[in-house]
């Protein structure tokens, strides 16, 4: 369902809070451990990130029943993110999002679709190892040193193959 004037103001504070604290957290981090990986690609809006929206959360949250209650409560009434089902080990929420039409592929929302939504796929670069891109996303990581570490990889001696495998797997291509 559409988001409605109140709804969409809410969203907006939401979103300007939500975009400083990214930013300073992000500045903070490339201060002390500059980024090595940044996006490359571009959308193919094939949707798959609408499908079943995820949220990592803190343990402490994911365990608090009163915080987690709120937290869920926020996300569904707010964002419309239904919770279909949760990951204990690394504290993932799985949701359906409301605002997703699965038969056009769209977003019903899109001018106010939450931080994350606008964010995704550049919160995965923030992994050590930045796999878990969809399958068929058009973007993808790039490692900000690909261009030492592929001349590296000419001074092997390896098959064209492997080095192609390699470079895929180094995040080496442009
Ligand atoms: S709010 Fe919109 S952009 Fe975000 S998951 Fe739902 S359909 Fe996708
Ligand atoms: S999965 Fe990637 S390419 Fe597909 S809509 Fe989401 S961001 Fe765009």
């Amino acid at each position: 369902m559409k988001d409605g004037p109140t709804i969409k103001v809410i969203k907006r504070v939401a979103l300007w809070r939500y975009q400083w604290d990214l930013s300073l957290t992000r500045f903070l981090r490339n201060r002390q451990n500059p980024a090595r990986f940044h996006l490359g690609g571009s959308c193919n809006k094939c949707s798959l990130c609408c499908e079943s929206p995820m949220i990592q959360s803190y343990p402490w949250l994911f365990r608090t029943r009163i915080i987690r209650w709120v937290f869920l409560w926020w996300h569904r009434k707010i964002n419309g993110f239904v919770l279909i089902r949760e990951e204990k080990k690394p504290h993932i929420f799985v949701f359906q999002c409301t605002h997703f039409d699965p038969l056009l592929k769209r977003c019903d929302s899109y001018d106010s679709r939450p931080g994350m939504c606008r964010d995704y796929p550049r919160n995965l670069l923030d992994c050590t190892y930045p796999d878990p891109f969809l399958k068929d996303c058009g973007f993808y990581p790039v490692d900000v040193h690909r261009a030492r570490l592929k001349s590296s990889l000419q001074n092997l001696e390896i098959s064209t193959e492997k080095r192609e495998e390699l470079e895929t797997r180094l995040f080496l291509k442009d």
